[in-house]
């Protein structure tokens, strides 16, 4: 019964209010847009597409995920993915490319998308990002830390600020100060990381995690934080550090 379930809870995913998620590909090239629009549906999504920037403007209503192309016939998908992220609500967004450099990497992850699939690439790894990307998109948490670091995140404004002053965070960056916020002090792995932030997705590697760590430090430094509040534990992993370290009972 729980199986079933689980299927059907992958085969259609809702938001929390129960509304089938739409996902909206901005390809240019035909026969990937079909093909990632033939398997998405398959999926049980609600799907759109466009062939160019200015048709995704038009069709961003309501939309949970983009599926976005960085080479465009009208320009670059990152003008779109920054256009988002000043949206009070913006949709997740996985960036598609067949540019695999570790600069264009890091630009699509800083600019604030949520995964980066390089082509090419198989529909099966697609589908698994878009459901890892959509787990963490749809999951809402509860709980609100308290503000001793000079740090604060509202999951449900999902604002992060320092000392009051607010940080412009990426959805990653701020799963990933909220969950590291939360348990102050203790040391989160690498794949712990990887395990709450995108589930079960093996394709992330410990190399984006780093990156969006590193992300998160600049902005709480530049912010006026210490940069030690985000701190590498050599060889483990990282923590967000709380002034004097707890004794271990209390990890
Ligand atoms: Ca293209």
């Amino acid at each position: 019964m729980l199986q079933l379930v689980l299927a059907m809870g992958l085969r259609y995913p809702r938001s929390s209010r129960g509304i089938r998620v739409k996902v909206l590909v901005v390809e240019d090239e035909p026969a990937i847009r079909e093909s990632l629009a033939y398997s998405l549906k398959r999926e049980g999504y609600e799907v759109d597409t466009a062939g160019t920037l200015a048709e995704a403007e038009r069709r961003l209503e309501e939309v949970g995920l983009v599926i976005l192309d960085l080479m465009l016939p009208d320009g670059s998908g990152f003008d779109l993915l920054l256009g988002l992220r000043r949206r009070e609500r913006p949709p997740a967004v996985i960036v598609l490319s067949s540019r695999d450099s570790e600069a264009d990497r890091v630009a699509g992850l800083e600019t604030g998308a949520d995964d980066y699939i390089v082509k090419p690439f198989s529909p099966r790894e697609v589908m698994a990002r878009v459901r890892a990307v959509l787990r963490r998109a749809v999951r809402e948490r509860e709980e609100r830390p308290s503000p001793a670091t000079g740090l604060t995140t509202d999951p449900d404004t999902r604002r992060a600020a320092i000392h009051g002053a607010s940080l412009d965070l990426t959805r990653v960056e701020f799963d990933l100060l909220h969950c590291m916020l939360h348990a102050r002090g203790r040391v989160f792995t690498r794949a712990q990381l990887i395990e709450k932030l995108w589930g079960d997705n093996f394709a992330i590697t410990d190399r984006t995690v780093d990156t969006h760590v590193k992300a998160l430090r600049r902005k709480v430094t530049e912010a006026g934080g210490d940069p030690s509040l985000i701190e590498t534990v050599r060889g483990v992993g990282y923590r967000v550090s709380d002034g004097p370290l707890q004794p271990a009972s209390d990890m």
